[in-house]
Formats: structure tokens, C-alpha cells, sequence
């Protein structure tokens, strides 16, 4: 039984691993492709010199190179993670250093998972390293100093220690003591918490990571205050936030529920977009509000963490699944397995999801475009985030199929002009 779950498991990963490098492969070719025919789309016409869109180009190439071999490295250290023997041997560490210490069975649990967590981490710095002083330091994106680095480093481990562990106790007492139906509470439960973390967040995560200021007297915030009141979004305050300590990339979001909802602008989106531009992004902001995108988003995430949660439920008294990776069965073990083996699930869903995501995108381009009674700066604003981000134009419709949460902007200014505003 044990060589069959391997063998499932292999065939599934491989393929989600041909998947990704042949989506990667075809869409380095269709921009190379482009690029020599010097084929952009017309929206861009007059919009974007040549030397950006050469620097964009570049841009894209070098990032696909670096998902191609980020991608192999990733799945390396997956494999020698689930078949080294690896996981085995760390849950002996944690039932000898929890025996040492005479620590509750909780101990060994913890112990096991954190240092799992800490394998990836450390994995993954090379990459994490490159990604940020190497591929976008070329691209004059970095602003991230080594020391900011190391900082947020140890900032999130300490985040992830210090909400983790409390959620990991819960869920694994949860297991412990509510018997057949433990997966519907601990279903309560994450919900529970996720709820907290979305109220949370806002007040006490971002700050410590970032600064954030009211944003000042002006045409943009009287223009925002002004919008709110017209589509009835009810906010907390608007804010400014220095994202131009780590990166040149711009950005606006929301955070909050309900009436504590607050509006984010990244100072590099300040800089970079007209008044106009700036609130029609906002407009569109408020659209996912608005349609309740952001409610159904998560709605659609329950379900899947729903049926996620059954599925380990029917796991748990699975013991050939954990023999297959060399672990004794236990529920802090089985929640490890089921993170690292649920990824060619969630992969799989990812496109759907993406679907939705994109459809959701159209409608609050859309709303944008009949809130202010005029599509041209949702599109000036669109034109202007791609050339500035340096964004691929020209993606190909496989890969942006796959991997977009967003349409290209070309398909979103075709659909903002077809919306007659
Ligand atoms: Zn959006």
C-alpha cells in the first residue's frame, strides 16, 4: 500500500512540477517572440518608450528564469524533505527533547512542527535572498536594505512562533477531545481565528513591519472621502504607507471589516499616479466592497477548508500513509503530511479560483468606470501601473490563463471601453 501512495503522490507532483516549467517555458517564448517582432499592444502605443518596454521585457525574461530554476530547487528540497527520512527523524528529536525535558505530549507536537517550518525557512532564504538583492536590485525595485532584510526575517518567525503555536495547541486539543466530529470545531475555530486576524491585522501586525500616516490634507484625500461617501463605503481612515522602504512597486489595498475598514496607499502609488488615476483605483477598490467580491472570496475558501479538513479527518486513521513517509501516525504528524501533500490539490484549484478572481476584476474595473462616469483614468491608471511596474504586456494566454488573478490590461481596457462610459 505504502509503495502505491508514493507511487499517486509522485505522478501527481510531477506533473503539477511539467505543468508550471512548460506554462513558464511557452510564455518566455511568446514575449522573446514579441519582443523581436517589436509587437505591443496598441493600448501602449505612445504610452511606453522603447527603452522601457525593452526593460520590461528583460524584466520578464529574467523572473521566468529565475521561476524555472526556483521551481526545480523548490521541488528538491520537497523530495528530500518527504523521502529522505527526514520527517522521521525530526519526530524522534521532538519525542526525545520533549522526554528530556518532561514536557506534555503537546511539546513533542510543537517542537516537530516548528522545526519542519524552520527546514522551509531556511530553504528557502537562498531564494528569498536572490529574489530581493539580486533579480529586482537590477531592476532598480529593491530598496530593501540588508539589515531591513534580516529584521523582517526574524520578525516573522517571531509571528510565527507567537500566533502558531497558540493556534497549533487548539487545534491539536481540539482533535484530542471532541472526539468523531473534531474536524466541524476546529472548522469553528479557523474561522474563528481568521476572523481575528483580518481585525487584528490592521492595528497590530502591519505596523510593526510598516509606518503608516493619515494620509494628508489634499485634493486626493477629499477626492477619496468624497468617493466613499458617493458609493456609501463606510471607512476608518485613509492611510499612507511607506512601502518605499522595500521596493519601487506601488500598490493600494484594504484591510478591516465592516465599518473599521481602512484604505491603504503604498507612497510609491502616491508618487506615481495622477489624482484621477489614484481614485479611480480606489473606485475600483471599493467595486470588490461594494459586489461583496471579498466576502464571497472567502466564502469559497471555507468551503475548501471545509472539505480539506474532512479529507485529513479520513487521513488520520490512514497508518500506510504515514509509513509511506516514514513517520509513525500521530495527529501532529498527520497535520504536516496533509500541508505538504495538499499542494497538487490546491495547485489544481488555483486556475478556478483565478477564473473567479478575474471575473470579479472586470466587475470592479466596471464599477470604477460608471462610478466616476468616465473609463479613461481607471485606463490611464492601468497603462500607467504596467509600464511603471515593469509588467509583462505581452503574456502568454496559457500562462496568464493559469497563473493571473488579474486579466492582462489589455483585456481589462478592452472591457472598460465595451462598458460605454
Ligand atoms: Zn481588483
Amino acid at each position: 500500500m505504502e509503495q502505491l501512495i508514493v507511487a499517486v503522490f509522485l505522478v501527481l507532483f510531477t506533473l503539477e512540477f511539467l505543468i508550471e516549467l512548460l506554462l513558464n517555458e511557452l510564455n518566455l517564448r511568446h514575449v522573446r517572440a514579441r519582443w523581436s517582432e517589436r509587437k505591443i499592444p496598441a493600448y501602449f502605443d505612445g504610452k511606453i518608450s522603447p527603452d522601457e518596454y525593452e526593460k520590461s521585457v528583460e524584466y520578464t525574461l529574467a523572473k521566468g528564469r529565475f521561476a524555472r530554476w526556483g521551481e526545480i530547487y523548490g521541488r528538491c528540497i520537497a523530495l528530500v524533505v518527504l523521502f529522505s527520512g527526514l520527517l522521521g527523524w525530526l519526530d524522534q528529536f521532538a519525542a526525545s527533547i520533549a522526554a528530556q525535558f518532561s514536557l506534555h505530549s503537546y511539546g513533542q507536537a510543537i517542537i516537530f512542527c516548528l522545526s519542519v517550518g524552520m527546514v522551509f525557512s531556511i530553504a528557502g532564504l537562498p531564494t528569498s535572498f536572490y529574489s530581493t538583492f539580486g533579480l529586482e536590485a537590477k531592476f532598480g525595485f529593491n530598496k530593501t536594505s540588508i539589515s531591513l532584510f534580516i529584521a523582517d526575517k526574524i520578525k516573522g518567525v517571531i509571528l510565527a512562533v507567537v500566533i502558531g503555536v497558540p493556534f497549533l495547541l487548539v487545534i491539536l486539543w481540539l482533535m484530542d477531545t471532541t472526539g468523531r466530529y473534531w474536524w466541524v470545531w476546529a472548522f469553528c475555530f479557523i474561522v474563528g481565528f481568521q476572523l481575528l486576524m483580518i481585525v487584528i491585522f490592521p492595528t497590530f501586525i502591519a505596523p510593526w513591519f510598516n509606518k503608516f500616516e493619515p494620509l494628508k490634507e489634499g485634493e486626493l484625500r477629499k477626492g477619496i472621502l468624497a468617493l466613499a461617501d458617493q458609493v456609501g463605503f463606510k471607512t476608518s481612515g485613509i492611510y499612507a504607507m511607506d512601502g518605499s522602504k522595500r521596493s519601487a512597486h506601488s500598490n493600494a489595498y484594504f484591510t478591516g471589516i465592516g465599518k473599521t475598514k481602512r484604505i491603504v496607499l503604498f507612497d510609491t502609488l502616491i508618487d506615481q499616479m495622477t489624482i484621477d488615476q489614484g481614485l479611480a483605483v480606489l473606485a475600483h477598490e471599493m467595486g470588490h466592497y461594494k459586489m461583496k467580491h471579498i466576502r464571497r472570496m472567502l466564502i469559497v475558501q471555507t468551503v475548501f477548508l471545509l472539505i480539506g479538513l474532512y479529507v485529513l479527518s479520513l487521513l488520520l486513521n490512514y497508518p500506510p500513509l504515514f509509513s509511506a513517509f516514514g513517520l509513525n501516525p500521530s495527529h501532529h504528524a498527520a497535520l504536516v503530511l496533509f500541508s505538504l501533500l495538499f499542494g497538487p490539490a490546491t495547485f489544481y484549484l488555483g486556475p478556478f479560483m483565478n477564473l473567479l478572481s478575474r471575473r470579479h476584476e472586470y466587475e470592479a474595473d466596471r464599477f470604477a468606470a460608471q462610478t466616476l462616469r468616465d473609463g479613461k483614468p481607471m485606463e490611464e491608471a492601468l497603462v500607467n501601473l504596467t509600464v511603471k511596474n515593469l509588467a509583462n504586456l505581452t503574456p502568454h494566454p496559457w500562462y496568464s490563463a493559469y497563473h493571473y488573478s488579474h486579466p492582462t490590461p489589455s483585456e481589462r481596457i478592452d472591457a472598460i471601453r465595451q462598458c460605454g462610459v
